[in-house]
C-alpha cells in the first residue's frame, strides 16, 4: 500500500476520443509506444496524428513517458 510519489514518469494518461468526447483512464507501456486505441464507447479507432508517435501523445492528458523523458532531457544531440 505504499506508493511510491516519485517525480519519475507518469504511466497513466486519460484518453480523450474526439469523436464522442469520452474519457477513460489507460495504462501506458513504458517501453513501447501504442499507436492503436480503440474507444471503448464508441468503437472508433484511433490514431496519432501527424508528428505523434503514439496515441496517448495525441489524445492522452499525459504523453507516453519515451516523451516524457525525451521532454526532460532536452535535445543534446550535435555538438
Ligand atoms: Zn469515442
Amino acid at each position: 500500500m505504499s506508493q511510491p510519489m516519485t517525480a519519475a514518469a507518469e504511466r497513466t494518461s486519460v484518453i480523450t476520443c474526439p469523436h464522442c468526447g469520452a474519457t477513460r483512464r489507460e495504462q501506458m507501456p513504458t517501453d513501447a509506444c501504442q499507436f492503436f486505441y480503440e474507444c471503448s464507447a464508441c468503437g472508433t479507432l484511433l490514431r496519432p496524428r501527424a508528428g505523434d508517435c503514439c496515441v496517448f501523445c495525441s489524445y492522452g492528458s499525459i504523453p507516453c513517458p519515451p516523451k516524457q523523458s525525451a521532454r526532460d532531457t532536452s535535445s543534446s544531440e550535435g555538438e
